[in-house]
């Protein structure tokens, strides 16, 4: 079979980046989330960084023509390893879709890209991102929540389980910005998604307002069978 490349779609805070971590945990996929990206660039002061700090900050999103170009240097480099390949939080515009396919079918035509769409209503959303903590390890910014039934509680008081650096809270993940990001993401998704959907995309579509062992499940047997 040939290498798969899953875009994982949904609002913030519908899980794309814990189920990500899941994946590359339980399989050694390879993730490349374009906000943990922004986000080690911010912390690194590049002149990237430098660049998009306060769009980030303000929930705006990102030129096209630069988020293309990080996600085109990682499958540069991540195509080759034969891996099956996660995307998360691209593409989130139609410009960026269309770049997209027309990279991957000129660069890497034996990649089949599925889209992998996780719903969630706009307040479950808003829910989580708000007790929400991060990693603020860069090279890990693993997703914890402070809500008990989330089954993301960090082991050890705002420690990563993973690295053991401290937690954090993502300067994006207050209500307001929350809610511009909200209104940021609606206002593309359809478009983009149709524009996936033109160039043959398979689609699987997952209720993401379900424990994340339960959307994993799903997903597993969706895309193992
Ligand atoms: P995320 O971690 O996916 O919530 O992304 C955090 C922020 O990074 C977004 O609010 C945008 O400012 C920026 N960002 C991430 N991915 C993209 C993208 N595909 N296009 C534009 N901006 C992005």
């Amino acid at each position: 079979v040939s290498q798969a490349a899953y875009i994982f779609l949904g609002p913030p805070g519908s899980g794309k980046g814990t189920l990500s971590k899941l994946c590359v945990e339980t399989f050694g996929w390879l993730q490349l989330s374009t906000g943990n990206l922004c986000r080690k660039h911010i912390a690194e002061q590049t002149d990237i960084g430098k660049q998009i700090d306060f769009i980030i900050k303000s929930g705006k999103l990102i030129d096209d023509q630069l988020i293309t170009d990080m996600v085109d240097c990682w499958l540069e480099e991540v195509v080759k390893t034969g891996s099956t390949l996660i995307l998360d939080g691209f593409p989130r515009t139609v410009d960026q879709a269309q770049r997209f396919i027309q990279m991957t079918n000129r660069k890497y035509p034996e990649l089949r890209v599925q889209i992998i769409r996780l719903l969630i209503s706009d307040d479950a959303a808003i829910d989580r991102v708000v007790s929400r903590f991060v990693c603020s390890n860069k090279a890990c910014q693993a997703v914890f929540s402070a809500k008990s039934d989330s089954g993301l509680v960090a082991k050890r008081d705002l420690t990563c389980d993973y690295c053991g650096s401290p937690l954090c809270r993502r300067s994006d993940d207050t209500e307001i910005v929350m809610r511009n990001r909200l209104q940021v993401y609606r206002k593309h998704e359809q478009d983009m998604l149709n524009c996936l959907l033109d160039a043959q995309t398979p689609i699987k579509e997952f209720q993401a307002e379900v424990p994340i062992e339960d959307m994993f499940n799903s997903f597993i047997n969706a895309v193992m069978r």
